[in-house]
């Protein structure tokens, strides 16, 4: 039996033991009286519906000052467009790592990273790698693809209609296509694919969304093209969906390698041997010896890709920047490589489902627009540098991580920087 089952087992067992089994299921039953008495629901962030909102609240005292302290100079309506239900904020710290120097097609020049995160050792790490890199002249990078997908789903009674549905929508792409353009001054339709599974059609349609990293807009315009389709189509679906879950949003998936989502980039740089010996206490072969075992490992469990911790980094600077950061689940998929070189250490990092913005989403908010522009990278014509630096900022973590793996410094740099004086643990 899987170790996991027969846990469960024996929990159960304990459970029914201690509570005895009429009483077990009386608590696990479904509870119709009494119903709790939900949060005052609603996007307006006005004095008067955030006062709302916490009359209803119960909650132990101190905690309201915590996430919405009086007096404060933040107009909380800025927040209004971006969440629901609003009752305050929570502070995250911001740490910067850096900067480090990108020589890519779209980002050229030195990069301050903005890291929000609450994992100490994580800003030192980056910074150490972007220290490393820049000491070795930086890193290349190269954006190579975009394209953001929406991936509606059509049922019909047969796989003959679901033939029939395809042959026209083949026929006319250009009035689909204009019919999702319309809905944005951005964005445009660069492809449209098919998937036919009998009596089911998947429609992917993939997006280029300028500098926004393009959920919304892809949805928008997509559910203005299935509109068109679902009046004019002559075989109508017995019902559809806007999104049928072929898109890889917001999840690991094996299109991963074979499509973009979002933006697909790669950054290298090869390293001189002193370098590594002076800035990680390693060498290139040991690093590589490294790599060589974990990329069996990421084999033998199973992982999309190969790669050390891209959503550390990724996950931090998504925060920090207004990003979506459960996109994380697609963007921190890709692939690290490692060679021992005559020159030195030679390292690559490839991301293709990278989903990144300069606009829209989160990235206009105070805190979040302040980092993007202690960047440089704030607002329209800057997505795909960003794209370049979020790659560059990949590999200078694979590279801390690995130096320290191969060093035997990863424990101790935890214990040291992740271990609070006066924990139990200090
Ligand atoms: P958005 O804020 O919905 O759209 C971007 C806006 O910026 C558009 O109104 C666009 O106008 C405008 N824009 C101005 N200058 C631009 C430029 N240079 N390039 C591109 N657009 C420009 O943002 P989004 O990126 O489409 O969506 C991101 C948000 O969607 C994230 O917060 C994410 O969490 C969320 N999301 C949504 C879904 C969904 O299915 N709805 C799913 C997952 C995540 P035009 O359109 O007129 O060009």
């Amino acid at each position: 039996m899987p170790r996991g089952s027969n846990q469960a087992r024996i929990f159960l067992q304990e459970l029914f033991q201690e509570q005895g089994g009429e009483q077990l299921l009386e608590r696990l039953a479904p509870q119709t009286d009494d119903p709790p008495v939900s949060v005052a629901a609603g996007i307006s962030i006005t004095d008067r519906a955030v006062e709302r909102r916490w009359k209803r609240i119960t909650c132990a005292p101190g905690i309201r000052d915590v996430l919405l302290p009086s007096g404060g100079d933040v107009d909380h309506s800025v927040y209004e467009g971006n969440i629901e239900n609003y009752i305050g904020r929570v502070m995250l710290p911001v740490g910067l790592a850096g900067p480090l120097r990108v020589n890519g097609l779209f980002a050229k020049g030195d990069y301050y990273l903005p890291l929000a995160t609450t994992e100490a050792a994580l800003v030192a790490s980056y910074h150490r790698g972007a220290t490393l890199l820049n000491r070795a002249g930086g890193c290349s990078a190269l954006l190579l693809a975009e394209g953001v997908v929406r991936a509606p789903g059509f049922a019909f009674a047969t796989a003959r209609e679901s033939g029939r549905f395809v042959t026209w929508v083949l026929e006319n792409q250009d009035r689909i296509r204009a019919a999702a353009e319309a809905t944005t001054r951005h964005g445009s339709l660069s492809d449209l694919r098919i998937q036919l599974t009998g009596n089911h059609v998947y429609l992917l349609f993939e997006y280029q969304t300028g500098d926004a990293s393009g959920q919304n807009m892809a949805t928008i315009a997509t559910e203005a093209a299935c509109a068109l389709i679902n009046e004019e189509s002559p075989v109508h679906p017995e019902y559809s969906f806007v999104e049928a879950n072929m898109s890889g949003d917001k999840k690991a998936s094996a299109l991963s390698f074979q499509n973009v989502r979002g933006r697909h980039v790669t950054a290298e740089a090869t390293i001189a041997a002193d370098l590594i010996e002076r800035y990680l206490h390693t060498t290139p072969q040991h690093m590589t010896n490294y790599w060589r075992m974990s990329a069996m490992g990421g084999v033998l469990s199973g992982t999309i890709g190969v790669q050390g911790h891209y959503a550390n980094g990724l996950a931090a600077l998504y925060i920090a920047c207004g990003q979506d950061a459960a996109c994380i689940s697609e963007s921190a998929v890709g692939l690290t490589r490692f060679e021992t070189r005559s020159d030195g250490l030679y390292a690559s990092v490839t991301l293709p489902n990278l989903m990144v913005g300069t606009v829209g989403g989160g990235t206009g908010l105070p805190s979040q627009q302040a980092c993007l522009a202690l960047m440089g990278l704030s607002g329209s014509g800057k997505a795909r540098a960003l794209a370049e630096v979020c790659a560059g900022l990949v590999l200078a973590g694979e590279l801390s991580i690995i130096g320290a793996l191969a060093a035997g410094h990863f424990t101790r740099a935890h214990k040291k920087l992740a271990r609070k004086r006066g924990t139990p643990h200090g």
